[in-house]
């Protein structure tokens, strides 16, 4: 058999000299070939060639051309899955949920109490052990934040988290849940939600949600945050911007004695004023020893959610908001949730404990420093 290195042929049609150089663009975007025999050549053939660089554009800049682990597959959006590293271990002496040894990663407790609405509050001394769990999710996702940047990998951001959970003795909550694979969700551009760590470097403009759970003594504490990655345009900044006053509106509704399916009226209301909608298949939930139970939150405005808050009860609201349409789509690998038009969609998540006179947020920032946002 002949060797095909070494002997490769102009691109050009009916020329068959022997190639001595590549095209620029195709190194940059990553395409395989486009290989030419001179400049003359490449200048004659370049009317034709540059459909190959703006199909490659459509297809997702900068993606390794050999990974499509879903052909066929019709994308909402331009973010394209890069492969997914192995599990990271987490060290035998640490505390671990029941689902983290499942071979299907069931959370068997917390399936045990499907379908209930009741909402159990928590004694003191339960309070204490979720607070401190919600602390250290802070602090984690605080180290997470650190490392955002254009270049960086998702699955960098993971390994980030994922090291901050060790270091503090914390089981990192999403993995092997339900066989999640990483540590962390890492949602990009048009991922809404439980988008998985991957090979893909953030790039300059794109927002990126980190969601972090730590589990500690028998405790879950959940939070997230959208970031910008490089220069982010205005509407990315406006999105993000009225996102987080949502969320933000929404906790000062929280005092004993509100109904729960009242926190989405106020949330789609700030959405709506703003041109935005309220992503209606994924809601905030209760929080405790169960990673998620009851209270169901939803987001969006007119929803059916049964309870009154009462001092004890622990939940999170977590509003995800869409550039476009709210309608949602899940890729092939049965995580990522994508918005239905590709357009951006934003989130934050603070975890929440209803007090006689309101409530605390848990996993809010330390010493007491406003968010980067407040001065957007
Ligand atoms: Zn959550
Ligand atoms: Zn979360």
């Amino acid at each position: 058999m002949a060797s095909v290195e070494n002997s490769r042929v102009c691109d050009t049609n009916g020329c068959d000299k022997e190639a001595k150089m590549q095209c620029p663009t195709c190194i940059k975007l990553g395409i395989e070939g486009s290989f030419f025999c001179s400049q003359e050549c490449f200048k004659e053939f370049w009317g034709e060639h540059k459909k190959v660089h703006k199909k490659a554009k459509k297809q997702g800049a900068g993606e390794p051309a050999n990974y499509n682990p879903w052909p066929g597959y019709i994308f909402t959006g331009s973010l394209r899955p890069y492969a997914v590293s192995p599990k990271r271990p987490v060290p035998d002496h640490i505390r671990r949920p029941d689902y983290a040894n499942h071979p299907e990663g069931f959370p068997l407790t917390e399936q045990k109490q499907k379908g209930s609405t009741y909402i159990r509050p928590l004694d003191d001394q339960e309070q204490e052990d979720l607070r401190v769990a919600c602390k250290l999710g802070r602090e984690v996702l605080d180290e997470a934040v650190k490392a955002v940047g254009v270049g960086v990998t998702t699955e960098e951001i993971d390994r980030i988290a994922h090291e901050a959970c060790v270091d503090r003795d914390c089981y990192p909550s999403p993995l092997n849940y339900y066989t999640f694979p990483k540590s962390c969700c890492t949602s990009v551009n048009e991922v809404i939600c439980h988008g998985i760590p991957d090979g893909r470097p953030l790039q300059d403009g794109d927002i990126c949600n980190i969601d972090v759970t730590t589990y500690f003594r028998g405790f879950h504490g959940d939070l997230n945050e959208t970031l910008f990655v490089g220069n982010v345009s205005e509407a990315s900044k406006k999105l993000v911007k009225v996102t987080y006053e949502c969320l933000d509106n929404a906790i000062k509704m929280v005092h004993p004695g509100v109904r729960y399916r009242d926190i989405g009226n106020e949330i789609q209301k700030h959405a709506q004023s703003n041109g935005f909608s309220v992503v209606r298949s994924y809601c905030g939930h209760g929080i405790n020893q169960l990673f998620h139970t009851a209270p169901n939150v939803p987001h969006y405005a007119k929803n059916k959610a049964v309870g009154v808050m009462k001092p004890g009860h622990t939940f999170t609201i977590e509003p995800m908001i869409n550039e476009g349409v709210w309608r949602d789509k899940t890729w092939p690998d049965n995580w990522t949730s994508v918005t239905e038009d590709g357009k951006r969609s934003a989130q934050f998540e603070q975890t929440l404990l209803v007090t006689e006179s309101g409530c605390d947020i848990l996993t809010k920032r330390l010493d007491g420093q406003p968010h980067f946002m407040d001065s957007l």
